[in-house]
């Protein structure tokens, strides 16, 4: 059965098929910060699957239902978040898209990229700055910001105490 929308659209697959929206379908119409890091203006207003493209998280994604559950995740779980969003960059370097639904455990994912020791953490900045590096002794800088789920910190801060070690 379809649903008709104002203006006598109609949706095209009806309520079975699921229709990944992205950012660029909509030009022109509002988006959203990322549900899961909070980086500007990836997110699709409207969808029952919406591709988010995120610099911080990589492609994933999501439905509306779980945008709803990571709002409550805002003030009271960033931690979490940043788990999440390792989990979401780390899977997207292997060629998948990850797709976060209501039937995932998401806590217990995010949970499983918030204890990684801190030797791990070392060592997976070193390799971030050897994949950067194409000569011994060039000046590499790291992005912080929208780097830091490759480690599995919690925060950029935690890169820059990371990289301070190493040096
Ligand atoms: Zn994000």
């Amino acid at each position: 059965m379809s649903r008709k929308h104002k203006g006598g659209f109609r949706s095209p697959g009806g309520t079975d098929s699921m229709k990944v929206t992205s950012v660029t379908d909509l030009p022109g119409l509002q988006v959203f910060p990322c549900p899961v890091c909070g980086l500007d203006d990836v997110l699709p207003m409207a969808g029952e699957l919406r591709r988010c493209a995120c610099q911080r998280c990589g492609t994933f994604e999501i439905t509306g239902t779980t945008v709803a559950t990571l709002g409550d995740w805002a003030t009271d779980k960033p931690r979490l978040r940043a788990g999440l969003s390792a989990y979401l960059r780390q899977t997207g370097l292997q060629g998948i898209v990850p797709r976060l639904t209501s039937e995932l455990d998401l806590t217990r994912i995010a949970d499983s990229y918030c204890h990684t020791s801190f030797q791990t953490k070392l060592r997976r900045v070193m390799e971030r700055y050897e994949e950067l590096t194409s000569e011994p002794g060039d000046l590499v800088l790291l992005n912080d910001d929208l780097d830091y789920p490759l480690f599995d910190a919690a925060s950029p801060g935690e890169v820059g105490f990371l990289t301070v070690v190493l040096v």
